[in-house]
């Protein structure tokens, strides 16, 4: 098979190096003659494995005692209900920010369980950009705010996060978490899905303020409930310990490259390779969102028609480069760019973009 090139949107491109070490120790993890997989969640190896992994991910966000991660089950479709599960108490309000179509999907779970309120949204603009401060309207005291720090369909991302003036604030982070350094103690909850920029599909990190759990809904099933994981270290019953495990070497690689800084700097450069293709392609791609938004993550565009995107596509495969197909329900074409995503990669886009607009436009 001739080089790939993995732009998927998740589940997504992993390191090369973290791929490699799960090779070397699938057979034989630490000198048990097993891989990590076949082993008890309760062994020492894997208890090392896991709070390693918490550890890393507290290091890597900068936050201290305060502050808990835990490795959930069932994606982040599932924390768009345990959240107001846990912290919108009945009569009490949340807050949502949408931006995009998982937004759209979390206010929907709050809105089925207790009072949901759009404190801000563009979807009549077609979801092109974030909020102005100005357009945002708090209620007074909310359950909290939610936000989806990228927009992974819409390509839309929040380059400064809105002061919500000491409210709760929780985030979606599961298309750019660690992609970036950011002030994690503004948040009183983050979550994200693995399997973008964390490792593999089935493991759910989530961030949250210790605090917070005071305030938590006890009646609960006890799956569902945050208290349920932080008190028993994410090994209240048996976790998806083969993700956790390739997240932690995730981890350990974002670490030895630099960590978060290293991490902007890389994705800033990678994004600024295909917008630059599209913005200097004199109107043949047309990127959905506005300049001042745009995801660093999941760049999104439009070619001048539907057959020639279906061309682009083809062509683009034939290249070697896959998953650039925008989302079912958008169509278009999209270039997720995950930390793992090399600028080498964007590079070889950018010149297959470049051509293509040469020859067709
Ligand atoms: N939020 C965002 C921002 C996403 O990109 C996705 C998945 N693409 C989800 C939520 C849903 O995640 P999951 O499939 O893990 O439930």
């Amino acid at each position: 098979m001739g080089t790939v090139y993995n732009f998927n949107a998740g589940p997504a491109m992993l390191p090369p190096p973290v791929l490699e070490q799960v090779q070397a120790e699938l057979r034989d993890f630490q000198g048990r003659g097993m891989s990590i997989m076949e082993m008890s969640h309760r062994s020492k190896e894997f208890e090392a494995v896991n709070s390693a992994a918490e550890a890393a991910f507290k290091r890597l966000v900068g936050v201290g005692d305060g502050y808990r991660v835990v490795f959930v089950q069932g994606g982040a479709s599932t924390q768009f209900a345990m959240l107001p599960m846990n912290f919108l108490a009945p009569g009490a309000t949340a807050d949502y920010l949408i931006t995009g179509a998982w937004g759209e999907k979390a206010i929907e779970e709050a809105a089925a369980l207790g009072n949901a309120n759009t404190a801000a949204t563009n979807k009549t603009e077609g979801f092109r950009r974030v909020p102005r401060p100005d357009e945002i309207s708090l209620s007074p005291e909310p359950a909290y705010v939610h936000l989806t720090s990228n927009e992974t369909i819409q390509g839309v991302q929040w380059h400064t996060f809105p002061d919500a003036g000491g409210r709760p604030l929780v985030a979606d982070m599961s298309s750019d978490i660690l992609s970036r350094p950011f002030d994690a103690g503004k948040f009183a909850l983050i979550y994200a899905g693995a399997q973008k920029n964390l490792g593999p599909s089935g493991v759910t990190a989530v961030l949250l303020r210790e605090s917070w759990l005071a305030k938590a809904n006890k009646t609960v099933p006890t799956m569902l409930r945050y208290a349920t994981h932080v008190k028993n270290n994410s090994l209240y019953n048996t976790p998806p310990s083969f993700g956790v495990y390739v997240l932690g070497l995730v981890l350990q690689w974002i670490e030895k490259a630099g960590g978060l800084t290293a991490m902007a700097e890389r994705n800033g450069r990678k994004a600024g390779i295909v917008y630059g293709a599209i913005d200097r392609s004199g109107g043949y791609y047309r990127g959905h969102a506005a300049p001042e938004s745009r995801s660093l993550m999941n760049v999104t565009f439009r070619l001048p028609d539907e057959a020639k995107e279906k061309q682009f596509l083809t062509e683009a495969q034939a290249a070697g480069m896959v998953g650039l197909a925008g989302h079912r329900s958008v169509g278009g074409v999209r270039a997720s760019l995950y930390n793992a995503v090399s600028p080498e990669m964007c590079q070889v886009l950018a010149s297959f973009m470049n051509d293509f607009a040469r020859k067709n436009g």
